[in-house]
């Protein structure tokens, strides 16, 4: 079995790639390294049953041979990342996604969409079930990626009505762990970076927003359910762990774990913040026969382990 997996050099990516080819698959990773790192898929360089195209996938996508999967995930995921990168964000969830379904479509391919849970916006509802339909803004500074989300998301349905493609959804939660950069910007990273330093860790607002963190090997392990499992077309699926924070909290706890003497620092807040975001994996649990087995204390330990050793 083969499988195209775009934004392959990114967090998300080189963990799902390695995952793929445990399994026996092989691997066509495509990426341009815009917030992705070749460090991140280096050591796969020398394996058979990975082969790497260093491409833009907002451009006509072509691959020889047969493909049986193509998932997309090539796309910033950072707020910062995607408020550097507006436009670009909006083309590779768009043109991006229009040019990898129609190359499913040619190959006769299974297609994976790696959405957000953004698409609810700053949600009314709590936690958020996928039959919500969202609340955002859509001139607001999150709504490049937002609505870039929810455009594919359509698109995705639009390949499975009109052709018949067998499309799934995944509507990520905030996802991490080891190989996040240091300096992306999302919050655990930061914090960690931080902490590690002993420089005050910056928190926006009064850090009563909420968070609910996915550690990456059970993402992983949800995605490539999704991904092989035979009957499900059409799903839009949650995949996120429910234990949910404040980033207060969390702030406190990558302080207790690093054991260093950082304070808080209480920075103004961001336009659009989502103010409570937790996942409701019942479809996920049903469906997958999934949930995250990782704590959020287990999964700091481990990314602040990685981030010591860097
Ligand atoms: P990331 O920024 O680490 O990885 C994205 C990858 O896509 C990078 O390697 C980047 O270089 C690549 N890329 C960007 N534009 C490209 C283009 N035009 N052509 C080829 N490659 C391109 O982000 P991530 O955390 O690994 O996220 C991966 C996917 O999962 C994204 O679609 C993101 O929206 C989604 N997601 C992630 C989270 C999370 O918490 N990590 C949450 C929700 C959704
Ligand atoms: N956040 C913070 N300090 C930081 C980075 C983020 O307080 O240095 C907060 C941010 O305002 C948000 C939450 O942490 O409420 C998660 O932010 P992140 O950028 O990781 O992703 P988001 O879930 O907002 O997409």
């Amino acid at each position: 079995m083969r499988v195209l997996i775009t934004g392959i050099a990114g967090f998300i990516g080189s963990h799902l790639c390695e995952r793929f080819l445990k399994e026996g698959f092989y691997v066509i990773g495509m990426d341009n390294f815009l917030t992705g790192k070749p460090d991140n898929i280096a050591h796969l360089f020398g394996n058979k049953n990975f082969h790497f195209i260093y491409y833009n996938v907002v451009n006509y996508i072509y691959v020889e041979g047969p493909v049986d999967i193509v998932v997309h995930l090539a796309c910033p995921a950072s707020p910062v990342d995607y408020m550097n990168h507006p436009i670009h964000t909006m083309k590779v969830d768009s043109l991006g996604t229009l040019n990898t379904l129609g190359f499913a479509k040619l190959k006769g391919a299974r297609y994976i969409f790696a959405s957000s849970s953004e698409v609810y916006g700053s949600a009314q509802v709590h936690p958020q079930r996928e039959d919500y339909w969202g609340y955002v803004n859509p001139v607001g500074p999150r709504s490049v990626y937002d609505e870039a989300k929810r455009f594919s998301e359509a698109l995705c349905m639009a390949y499975h009505t009109e052709h018949g493609l067998d499309v799934r959804i995944a509507r990520i939660f905030n996802t991490y762990g080891p190989r996040m950069r240091r300096k992306d910007g999302r919050v655990i990273p930061t914090f960690i970076d931080k902490a590690l330093k002993g420089e005050k860790i910056p928190i926006y607002g009064d850090g009563s927003q909420t968070r609910s963190f996915c550690y990456i090997e059970d993402l992983v392990e949800g995605l490539f359910r999704l991904s092989v499992k035979e009957g499900i077309e059409g799903q839009v699926i949650n995949l996120g762990n429910p234990q949910e924070i404040t980033i207060k909290e969390l702030a406190q706890k990558v302080i207790e774990i690093c054991g260093t003497s950082s304070s808080i620092e209480f920075l103004p807040p961001r336009p659009d913040d989502p103010p409570r975001r937790c996942p409701d994996i019942t479809k996920a649990k049903d469906i997958l026969g999934w949930s995250p087995k990782v704590g959020l204390e287990e999964g700091l330990k481990k990314t602040i382990e990685e981030f010591r050793g860097l």
